[in-house]
C-alpha cells in the first residue's frame, strides 16, 4: 500500500518514494535545550515519532536524526541569568528533555547530535559559501545572501521585495515582516561571555539556522528524504536551511518537508513569549499521565491547529482508560479465542521472514488494510483510533490481540501492557463485603455495594459462576 505525506515544499499529498529503495533518512529539529519543552512543542516530537513508526509500518529501514540546540541567543541569554556555564546549563534541560521522551513513550532517533560538537562541519558549509560568494562578511558577522539563491521562499512562499539597500538580521528568529540576509556565523561580542570558537572563520560562534544543516547532512548525506518541524519553523528556519544547504552542495537538500500544527490556548500559539503554555510537569501534576496526552494529540490530525483545554484533556483520559478496559477483558477472555502473543517478539519486523507470516496469521487482516489505510493517508490518526474502537467492539472480529499489538506499534499507547491499578483499602474492604453478600446469596446487598465501589471509581465483575472478583477504574 502506498504511504502518502503531505509536503510542505508543494502543498500536495505525495505518494512517498525514499531516495534508497527500502530505508528512508529523516531529520527532526529539535529543541533548543533553554527550558522545560512545553507541550505545544512537545506536540511536533510526538509527530515525527508516529510518522516514524508508521514509515517502520510500511517495512522502511529509518535513520532519523534529531538534534539539540545547545548554542544560540536563548541559551547564552539564560545561562548568564543564571551565572552557569553553558554547558553545565544546557545539560540540565537536555536531561529533562530526555525524561520527556521516555514519559511520552518517543521512541530514540539514532542520533542525537548537539550544535556544539559540530562547529566544524558548520564552518565548512560557511567557507564554501564564501568561496561562492554567496555570504560576505562584515564587522559583527558573517551573512547569507538571500538574493544571490534565486529559490528563496520556495518553502514558505514568501516573495522577495526587491530591497534597496542590503538590511540584515542578526537575530536567530525572526518573523515574516524581516526577509533579509541572516547571520551564519556571528563576531565575539563581551555580551557572549566565555561562549566562543576561534575559528578560520574568527573569534565567535554559529547562527542557529547553520546548526541544522551541517548535522542533517553529516548524518544524512547532502540530499535526504524527510525533514519535520513545527508550522512555526517553515519560516525562517527551514527556509535558510534550505538556502545554505542547496547553495553549498548545488543539489537538492530535502524532498519532503512535513509540519504539524500549533497547539492553541484561547485560539492564540501556545508560547513561551505569550507565557500561556504548560510542560508535561504541569501535566502529570494535575493528574494526567503523559500517555492520556499521547492519546489527546492522536485524536487530532497533525497538521490541524487545535486548543489546549483541561476538559478535552479529561476526555481523552477517560476514552483511553475505557479503551484500556475493553483490551483488558479481551486479554481475559477465558474460553480461549485469543491467544497471547509470545515473548521476544515484541517488533514483527525484526522476526525472521518465515516466522513473522506465520505469526501475522491470526491477525484481523480486514481491520489491518483498514488501519493500514488511514495512517497510509498522511498520517491519519484520528481515522486510525476509530478503526480500532470499531474493532476492540466488534464481538466476532477475530485475532483479536495480534491486531491489538499490531496497531498498537503505530500509535505507541502501550495498549497491552498490564495496568497497575492501586485500590484503595476502602474499596477492598467494600469487594469483601460483596463477595460474602454473594454467597448468601443476598443479591440486593450486593447490588448495593457494586453501587457504593462505583461510587468510588472502581467497577467490580463476576466472571462466571466461580466468586472470580475483577476490578477496575472506570
Ligand atoms: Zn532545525
Amino acid at each position: 500500500m502506498t504511504l502518502k505525506l503531505y509536503n510542505t515544499l508543494t502543498r500536495k499529498k505525495e505518494t512517498f518514494k525514499p531516495i534508497h529503495k527500502g530505508k528512508v533518512g529523516m531529520y527532526v529539529c529539535g529543541p533548543t535545550i533553554y527550558n522545560y519543552i512545553h507541550i505545544g512543542n512537545l506536540r511536533a516530537y510526538l509527530i515525527a515519532d508516529i510518522l516514524r513508526r508508521v514509515l517502520k509500518f510500511n517495512k522502511y529501514n529509518v535513520k532519523e536524526i534529531m538534534n539539540l540546540t545547545d548554542v544560540d541567543d536563548k541559551t547564552i541569554r539564560d545561562s548568564q541569568k543564571q551565572n552557569k556555564s553553558l554547558k553545565e546549563f544546557t545539560a540540565i534541560y537536555e536531561k529533562g528533555f530526555l525524561e520527556d521522551i521516555k514519559l511520552m513513550n518517543l521512541e530514540m532517533p539514532e542520533k542525537m547530535p548537539k550544535a556544539t560538537e559540530h562547529i566544524n562541519e558548520m564552518v565548512e558549509i560557511i567557507k564554501k559559501l564564501l568561496d561562492k560568494k554567496i555570504a560576505y562578511k562584515t564587522e559583527d558577522g558573517i551573512y547569507f545572501s538571500i538574493r544571490k539563491f534565486k529559490d528563496y521562499g520556495k518553502l514558505s512562499k514568501i516573495k522577495l521585495k526587491k530591497l534597496k539597500t542590503r538590511a540584515r538580521i542578526m537575530k536567530d528568529e525572526y518573523d515574516k515582516q524581516n526577509v533579509n540576509d541572516f547571520a551564519l556565523w556571528k563576531f565575539y561580542t563581551e555580551e557572549d561571555g566565555d561562549v566562543f570558537w576561534e575559528t578560520e572563520l574568527g573569534k565567535g560562534r554559529p547562527g542557529w539556522h547553520i546548526e541544522c544543516s551541517a548535522m542533517s547532512m553529516k548524518y544524512l548525506g547532502k540530499h535526504f528524504d524527510i525533514h519535520t518541524g513545527g508550522e512555526d519553523l517553515i519560516f525562517p528556519h527551514h527556509e535558510n536551511e534550505i538556502a545554505q544547504s542547496e547553495c553549498a552542495t548545488g543539489k537538492k537538500y530535502v524532498n519532503y518537508w512535513l509540519h504539524n500544527g500549533w497547539v492553541l490556548v484561547n485560539n492564540k500559539k501556545m508560547s513561551k513569549s505569550l507565557g500561556n503554555f504548560y510542560n508535561l510537569r504541569d501535566i502529570i501534576e494535575q493528574g494526567y499521565s503523559a500517555f492520556d496526552l499521547r492519546y489527546f494529540y492522536l485524536t487530532k490530525n497533525y497538521r490541524q491547529r487545535f486548543n489546549f483545554t483541561w476538559q478535552n484533556l479529561k476526555s481523552s483520559k477517560i476514552a483511553l482508560q475505557r479503551l484500556k478496559n475493553i483490551i483488558s477483558e479481551i486479554k481475559d477472555d477465558k474460553n480461549g479465542r485469543h491467544r497471547h502473543i509470545p515473548k521476544g517478539h515484541e517488533n514483527l519486523f525484526e522476526a525472521p521472514k518465515n516466522f513473522r507470516k506465520k505469526f501475522l496469521q491470526g491477525a484481523n487482516e480486514i481491520y489491518l488494510k483498514e488501519f493500514e489505510k488511514a495512517i497510509n493517508d498522511d498520517l491519519n490518526t484520528p481515522k486510525a483510533l476509530q478503526v480500532l474502537w470499531n474493532f476492540v467492539r466488534d464481538e466476532k472480529a477475530e485475532g483479536k490481540l495480534k491486531t491489538i499489538k499490531k496497531m498498537d506499534e503505530v500509535f505507541g499507547l502501550d495498549l497491552l501492557k498490564k495496568e497497575k491499578i492501586e485500590i484503595p483499602k476502602g474499596v477492598k474492604k467494600l469487594v469483601k463485603e460483596r463477595e460474602d453478600a454473594r454467597k448468601k446469596k443476598n443479591w440486593k446487598k450486593a447490588d448495593e455495594l457494586r453501587n457504593k465501589i462505583k461510587k468510588l471509581g472502581f467497577s467490580v465483575e463476576d466472571v462466571e459462576e466461580k466468586s472470580v472478583v475483577r476490578i477496575k477504574k472506570v
